[in-house]
Parts: C-alpha cells; structure tokens; sequence
C-alpha cells in the first residue's frame, strides 16, 4: 500500500510579506518553507508513516548509523510555476528510480516510485505559496528528497531504521549577474570515486570526499575541480556535482561513459536527447584530458560546460593544472558562452517552463 503523507499544518507559517520578500531574492539552498515530507523504514514494518509536517528539527540520537558510518542517500530536483499557474518537475521519476539505485548501493531498503512522487507532489501541494511566480526569472522550488539512517546502534551493519524526508528551498538564477564561464582545476591528489566504490550513487559521502579537491581548486584560483579516473588520472569523470560535456566545431558533442564511477546526471541524459534533436552527434566515450588540452589549443574544441539540476548548464572557460592552463572558446564573443551551451541550456529552460513543447514526455504536474 502506498504512503498517504497527510498533513500536519504549520501552526504560524511564514507570513505571506516575510515570504515575498524571501521570494525576491531567494539565493541558493539557504531559505526553506514551512513543511517537511517525512517517512519511517524499519526492518519488521517497512515504509510506514508517511506524513508532511512543519519544518524543524530531527530529534536524531548520537549513535545514529548516519552519524558514524555515512549511511545517506539524497536527490535533487526542482518544481516549476508555468504561465497559467500550473507547478511541475522535470523528469521526477528519473530521480526516484535513481535514488532507488542509490539506497541500493549503499544497503538501504528502495522507495518505492509512488511514494517518491507522493512525497514530493503532498510536499509542494501544502508550500505551494512558496513556489516563486512565472516570468521571475530563471527562479523555482528545488526539492531535496534525502535518507538516513536513524537507527541508534554502533555496529557496523546495514540500519534497521531509515528516515526519508523531503525539505524545499525556493531557489533564484544560478547566475544572477549573467552567465560567466567558471574555470577548473585538474585534481591529481584526489579522486572522488574508485571502481567497485559509490561514484554512480548519489551519496553524501561523494561529496564529502570531493571537498577537498575543490579546496585545492580554489588554491589555485579556480572555481571547481574537474576529477578524473582514480586508477590511471587520465581520463575526464566529472566535477564535484555535475556531469561535464565537449562540443566540437565538427558538431560532435562528447561526454564521458558510464562506467559505474560518474553519477548519471538527469540533465546529461536530457541534454544527449536535446542534442540529437539539434543535429550534433551526441558521444558517449571515454575522454582523455589530454583531448581537451589538445582540442583547446588547436580550436577544434568548441566549447565545454557543466551540468545538473541547480545550474542547468554552465559554460567552462580555462582548465588549470600544476604547470599549465587552456581556455576554450572566444571569451570576447557572447561573454565566453558558446552558441551550443546557450542554446541547450535555452531549450532545457523553455521545456521546464512549459515554454516549449514536452514532446518527450518529461514534465510531471504537481499541483
Ligand atoms: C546530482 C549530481 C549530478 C547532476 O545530476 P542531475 O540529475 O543532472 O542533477 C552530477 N554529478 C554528481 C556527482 C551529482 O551528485
């Protein structure tokens, strides 16, 4: 039987002024709504309790598995006004079939796609105030579905209690001065996914391991760390969190293979659609570093960007490395943006806005 989430209003919401004037300049993952989507696994019960409630703490006991031996897994998408008022989500089920592999990975028991969907549309139905209006902007509602393991016992085996929840942030432009090229640093000391390792699950212990590369990447001036493979450093994965493509003049379009060390990306999955529907020849291959530095210094190299869920897309300008740098495209033309990246970043946009046709069937009506 499928989780109800019935609702728990807020006693004293956000007032509707307190929240227009979050609502105007939003930022990034540092406001959040009234309520929270919540659930409880245990191993005798399975899923049960579903529940949407006000936001607020977790009473979490410090033996909690979570706390010592990183048992997490977590999403990340986003809910869109459209003109008439409608809220939709780009390719939900994507992210609930994902988060399933995730738990899987990492021992924890599936969700069920229902009960990730209920999760989210019972979630943005009770803050749907706080989904920002159309026409503001590249602004939404992102959604941070995440699991846990809260059950309080030190020894090291898979928790017999897990904790899901859903909490929701309005979210404004990733680039609120405009799109700028970020630059990346090569890192050689770390890797932040080992074969047989958790790279394809989406986990926070990825994240936890990417950080210090990033700090080695802004040591050196840049904005992110691009890692590569971990046995060999020669071949192109992806940045701490987003998926990483190539666009050649030839009209190419590369990025790297699956190969159970890269997360599979909703966005780069989307964008090998888009691309082919735009006429590239979209590659799925490994990609050494050396093509892009080659690549960059002859021109054939287009233009390079990043993406996922929070920034679309993002133009990739200079690649640094201890003793080198490269830059790729003409950063006098469109402020460095290549035409490709505009135009697929573009083309996502106008789909999760209802801008543009869904023809492939991508977006999800919450409320
Ligand atoms: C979430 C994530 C991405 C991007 O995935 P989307 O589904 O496109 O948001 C890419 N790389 C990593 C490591 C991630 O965690």
């Amino acid at each position: 039987m499928s989780l109800s989430y019935s609702l728990s209003a807020h006693p004293s919401p956000t007032s509707e002024q307190e929240r227009e004037g979050i609502l105007a300049n939003p930022g990034f993952g540092k406001q959040f709504t009234d309520h929270m989507a919540v659930a409880t696994w245990t191993k005798g019960e399975g899923w049960h309790d579903g529940k949407v409630v006000p936001r607020g703490p977790f009473q979490l006991d410090p033996a909690a598995a979570v706390l010592h031996y990183a048992q997490e897994v977590f999403e990340g998408l986003k809910a869109f006004r459209h003109e008439d008022g409608s809220v939709w989500s780009f390719r939900p089920e994507q992210n609930a079939r994902r988060l399933q592999r995730s738990a899987s990975r990492l021992a924890m028991p599936e969700l069920p796609e229902e009960d990730f969907l209920g999760s989210i549309k019972a979630l943005v139905a009770a803050d749907e105030a706080w989904v920002p209006a159309y026409g503001t902007g590249e602004t939404s509602l992102y959604l941070r579905p995440f699991m846990f393991a809260s059950e309080a016992f030190l020894g090291v085996r898979p928790a017999h209690e897990m904790t899901y929840c859903v909490i929701a942030s309005p979210a404004g432009a990733y680039f609120p001065g405009g799109m700028k090229p970020v630059s990346l640093w090569i890192s050689t000391d770390f890797a932040r996914a080992g074969e047989g390792g958790t790279g394809s699950a989406k986990c926070g212990g990825n994240y936890a391991s990417s950080l210090a590369g990033q700090l080695e990447g802004a040591a050196h001036g840049c904005d992110q760390a691009v890692f590569l493979d971990s046995s060999t450093h020669t071949y192109i994965e992806e940045l701490g969190g987003m998926n990483l493509f190539l666009v050649y003049r030839d009209g190419r379009i590369v990025t790297p293979e699956l190969t159970g060390t890269i997360l599979e990306g909703v966005t780069r999955a989307s964008i090998l659609q888009i691309a082919k529907e735009m006429g590239l020849q979209p590659e799925e291959r490994r990609i050494p570093i050396q093509e892009w530095k080659d690549g960059a210094a002859s021109g054939e190299l287009a233009e390079v960007f990043a993406c996922g869920t929070a920034a679309v897309v993002t133009p990739v300008g200079t690649l640094k490395w201890d003793g080198g740098e490269v830059t790729v495209g003409d950063q006098s033309v469109a402020g460095g943006v290549g035409e490709n990246t505009a135009d697929i970043r573009r083309r996502l946009l106008d789909i999760q806005y209802g801008r543009a046709e869904d023809t492939n069937g991508w977006m999800t009506r919450l409320v």
